[in-house]
């Protein structure tokens, strides 16, 4: 199978959406933590917002550092049977090896999924789809951790061939050099690209992974709706601030029923307004940001000033700032940001710099001391 041109062998009806003309909406906890948790959210979900038509719970989680929570195991797939039982919601959860899926498999979990550290690993994803051989379970296959579109279309040819055709994917935003206000940028033309690359798949967005945070949810959620995906994946606990993992980026199920319902459906809206005031949102916190840089940024230049105005030093080194200007224009270069747009911005901050310098340089060492004098 050519990975340019993919042949995928889909199933004639997706049985992940669910929404039909509204997205189709997977919520639950990042971690499974208790059965009175799960239950309290699953009931919440189903209560308040007749929306979610999945639910989702990670029972292994696969954490960056040991010492984390690593999620409950078995025991989970339990508390995630009863809340089926009880609310009738489909069931998802992520898959990582073998054991993962004969357990999930044994307890009757619906739908699995292949995480963003899994699908960067073509053994770990064989694992799983040998696993899976014979069982057409639908399988949602999370973007890879870094932007490599070949590799996610590789874990869904992986998961075809052994015979998976009910197949979905997740975009959940990749690491970059600056991810910034992100946790993971959502590197939005990625959508359009995998598309491209297996069309017919349907494309959730996972607001809570690229966000990292609840402010930035509805406009994330928002974003992904204007560029036509299929549904959401987003992160819901019924206390997120005592949630094991991911606590900053959950939302209560109110709080996710209040974001549903801001959502903008209508997908005639692309260009329109709601775009324009969620971009311009994004825009006014980067500048913030900028702001509280260039605060900092100048309060260090203070403390340079006094050190060299204390050692007898020039306030211009030519080296220094020649080996600086350099380095950021390299570090720009990485980004793809113009020459041009760094040095004027660098020849203004160093013009500042100067100015405070020499005013240390030219205030008298005991001048505040002489004007309290004077007072
Ligand atoms: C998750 O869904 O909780 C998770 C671990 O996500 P990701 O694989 O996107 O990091
Ligand atoms: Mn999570």
């Amino acid at each position: 199978m050519s990975s340019n041109n993919s042949t995928l062998q889909l199933a004639a009806k997706s049985s992940l959406l669910k929404g039909g003309t509204l997205p189709t909406v997977i919520a639950g906890p990042c971690s499974a933590e208790s059965e009175e948790q799960m239950l309290q959210t699953a009931r919440e979900l189903q209560k308040d917002s007749r929306r979610v038509h999945i639910f989702r719970a990670g029972i292994w989680k696969p954490r960056t550092r040991p010492g984390m929570f690593e999620g409950v195991g078995r025991v989970g797939l339990e508390w995630l049977r009863t809340v089926k039982h009880e609310t009738g919601l489909p069931t998802a959860v992520e898959v990582a090896n073998t054991k993962h899926v004969e357990e999930a498999l044994e307890y009757g979990v619906d739908i699995l999924w292949v995480g963003a550290r899994t699908t960067v690993n073509p053994f770990s994803v064989q694992e799983v789809a040998d696993a899976l051989k014979g069982v057409n379970i639908p399988v949602l296959v999370k973007n890879p951790v870094n932007p490599d579109l070949q590799l996610w279309l590789g874990a869904l040819e992986r998961l075809n061939l052994a015979g998976i055709t009910d197949l979905g994917l997740i975009h959940r935003g990749f690491s970059t050099p600056n991810n910034k206000p992100y946790r993971n940028h959502p590197k939005w033309e990625s959508i359009q690209q995998i598309r491209e690359l297996a069309p017919g798949v349907p494309i959730f967005t996972d607001p809570s992974h690229i966000a990292g945070r609840r402010d930035l949810l509805q406009a994330v959620s928002q974003q992904a709706l204007h560029l036509g995906v299929d549904g959401l994946m987003i992160e819901t606990h019924i206390n997120p601030a005592v949630a094991l993992s991911d606590a900053s980026q959950q939302v209560t199920p109110a709080g996710l029923d209040a974001l549903l319902n801001s959502l903008d459906l209508d997908a005639e809206h692309v260009a329109s307004a709601e775009q324009l005031q969620d971009l311009r949102m994004l825009i006014d916190k980067l500048d913030q940001e900028l702001i509280n840089t260039l605060f900092l940024r100048s309060d260090v230049s203070r403390r340079i000033g006094e050190y060299k105005k204390a050692n007898g030093l020039d306030i211009f080194q030519a080296d220094r700032w020649n080996q600086m200007v350099e380095k950021r224009l390299k570090a720009a270069q990485e980004t793809g940001l113009e020459e041009t747009l760094i040095r004027a911005i660098f020849d203004a901050i160093h013009v500042h710099s100067m100015g405070i310098q020499n005013e240390i340089f030219n205030t008298p060492v005991n001048s505040s001391k002489a004007t309290e004098a004077v007072k």
